[in-house]
């Protein structure tokens, strides 16, 4: 646990749009602007966007673990009026060659310098809910924010006595995060998260903005797309609409000189809006459906399902919820933007054993995103490899550590290690194992830091998986069928060096039998993987020889 801190701790909610602190410092925008004097972050930029669109950065945190050549980084591209070019490793580089990293840690550090103001003391130590890298703080934890946003329920409702299973439902700027928790007298355990790591307000933002593209082009007979300052002053009118929209039916968007010294008004509806992004509100949907799939909790078992993130003040986003959820009630009572920055704070005290009873009580068990598991280079090999990750063949996981143990020889199949995974609240994976016939023990810390993925790759990951399903069985069938072979080799070629059945067995066929298994092990150690109906193939000459001999014995 990481308690050897010094000075206080605070928990700051890094979002793709508003960043916030647990220390008052509310939404700052997760804004970064390059002028030639100075570098601006927060609130100072949002008054020189305008002037200055190409070197004011926003977003920066949709783009962490993704390629240049992602095409959602390049549809990205099409609308944000600053410059992004490919770095090296086809890694996205914005503005003055930042990459998305350092923008993001830029903001952490301005919220950190807020709370330091506030508190009127050096702050080095952070809680973030969901973050990128991060310079010069000491990250206590990264906790994801929905889990954040439990905690922050919790206590609002008091404590929970009686087991609840709650659904957290974050849709923020760029992010939807679906958690479900099961909450019981301090106890929280995360049963299953899903997400999508490309969709929010944001987008919602972008189909208005298109709107309104084509609304002008109508009207002026000009296409404004190519011209970033007009695009990022309509931009900002589009969110300001949305926001409205989301408690009155109808609003306006007014833009003096919006181009050519030509002033822009029109209006637009709840109707309107909920049309130009019905698929992408359906689609804040799916991770909630992923979420109870996986952790095998049928709907109705819910008790409460919690909003939280600016966009899930959205009446269709909310309607459709409810809609999934049969009509239940959802609850929005807290306060979605300042939900996952309170949580995070909670865990701050939880971590730095700071805080009251009712705190310390708490306890959180968080799922692994990715699966965790073991591989060895072969049947007689001692070293063993510990990934994480969806894929069939263990070369196309990520390879957390490795540790060795002394496996005693012994017939196929015979040599059992057998191995413990443990997680704790910081995210340091232990990996235990003991080689069963001799009691010997092995064990590796794989801490959070640098092996483990951030959450970006982890959905790219899964999402790899899903991409690359067809060819991971075509490969699972293929290894499962040179272990069936390799198995049956093994067991005849031990059954003939069986005492007892070689008592039964004539010279003749003993030989008859060791050649046939000889050559299919020969054949299967000079061999890459091949072909499942190759080894079917090379599986019959020595299961023909050896049935037909069982059958004589047994007959
Ligand atoms: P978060 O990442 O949770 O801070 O969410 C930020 C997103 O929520 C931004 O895209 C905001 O435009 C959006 N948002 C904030 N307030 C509202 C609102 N009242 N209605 C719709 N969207 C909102």
């Amino acid at each position: 646990m990481a308690n050897h801190t010094e000075g206080p701790t605070i928990g700051i909610d890094l979002g793709t749009t508003y960043s916030l602190n647990d220390q008052g410092n509310r939404t700052t925008p997760s804004y970064v602007a390059f002028t030639l004097m100075q570098r601006l972050v927060g609130d100072a930029t949002k008054n020189q966007v305008a002037r200055n669109p190409t070197n004011s950065v926003f977003d920066a945190k949709r783009w962490i673990g993704r390629r240049f050549s992602d095409p959602l980084v390049q549809s990205d591209i099409n609308l944000w009026p600053f410059k992004v070019i490919e770095g090296p490793s086809d890694k996205p580089m914005i503005v003055k060659c930042f990459a998305a990293e350092e923008i993001s840690s830029m903001v952490l550090k301005k919220m950190r310098e807020m709370a330091e103001a506030n508190l009127g003391t050096t702050v080095k130590n952070v809680v973030v809910a969901d973050a990128g890298g991060i310079a010069c703080l000491n990250v206590l934890s990264i906790i994801n924010e929905p889990t954040a946003a439990a905690l922050a329920y919790d206590l609002e409702k008091s404590g929970c006595i009686v087991k609840k299973n709650v659904l957290i439902v974050d849709v923020g700027g760029g992010t939807v995060d679906v958690s479900l928790l099961t909450i019981e007298k301090g106890v929280f355990e995360a049963k299953a998260v899903a997400g999508d790591t490309h969709l929010g307000g944001e987008d919602f933002d972008n189909r208005m903005l298109k709107h309104f593209v084509e609304i002008f082009k109508r009207q002026h007979k000009v296409d404004i797309s190519g011209d970033s300052r007009a695009l990022r002053r309509l931009r900002t009118a589009c969110e300001n609409a949305k926001r409205i929209l989301s408690s009155a039916i109808e609003t306006t968007i007014e833009v003096d000189c919006l181009y050519n010294g030509i002033d822009f008004f029109s209006t637009i509806n709840c109707a309107k809006f909920a049309e130009l992004n019905m698929d992408l509100f359906r689609k804040c949907i799916e991770p909630v459906e992923k979420c109870l799939a996986d952790a095998k909790i049928d709907k109705s078992c819910i008790h409460d399902v919690v909003l939280t993130g600016g966009s899930s003040r959205i009446p269709k986003v909310q309607q459709l919820l409810q809609d999934f959820f049969d009509g239940k009630e959802l609850c929005k009572s807290i306060n979605p933007d300042e939900a996952v920055a309170y949580g995070a704070a909670v865990q701050t005290a939880i971590l730095t054993r700071r805080g009251n009873e009712k705190i310390q009580d708490i306890i959180l068990f968080d799922v692994t995103p990715l699966s965790l598991g073991i591989g060895t280079n072969g049947q007689a090999s001692e070293e063993f490899l510990v990934y994480e990750g969806e894929r069939a063949n263990s070369c196309d996981n990520n390879l957390l550590g490795k540790f060795r143990i002394p496996v005693t020889p012994a017939p196929r199949g015979v040599a059992k290690v057998i191995a413990c995974f443990d997680l704790d609240i910081d995210g340091i994976l232990n990996v235990s194992a003991e080689e069963k016939t001799t009691g010997v023990k092995r064990k590796i810390t794989i801490t959070n830091d640098k092996r483990r993925l951030s959450k970006n790759r982890i959905e790219r990951m899964v999402q790899d998986a899903k991409i690359y399903k067809a060819d991971d069985d075509y490969h699972m069938k293929k290894v499962k069928a040179k272990l069936g072979l390799e198995d049956y080799a093994y067991k005849m070629k031990n059954a003939v060096n069986d005492e007892n059945i070689c008592a039964r067995l004539s010279r003749t066929v003993r030989k008859e039998i060791k050649n046939a298994v000889e050559q299919a092990i020969e054949w299967l150690d000079g061999l890459q993987l091949v072909d499942s109906e190759e080894h079917a193939d090379k599986l019959e000459t020595p299961q023909s020889i050896c049935d037909a001999i069982i059958e004589r014995i047994y007959r």
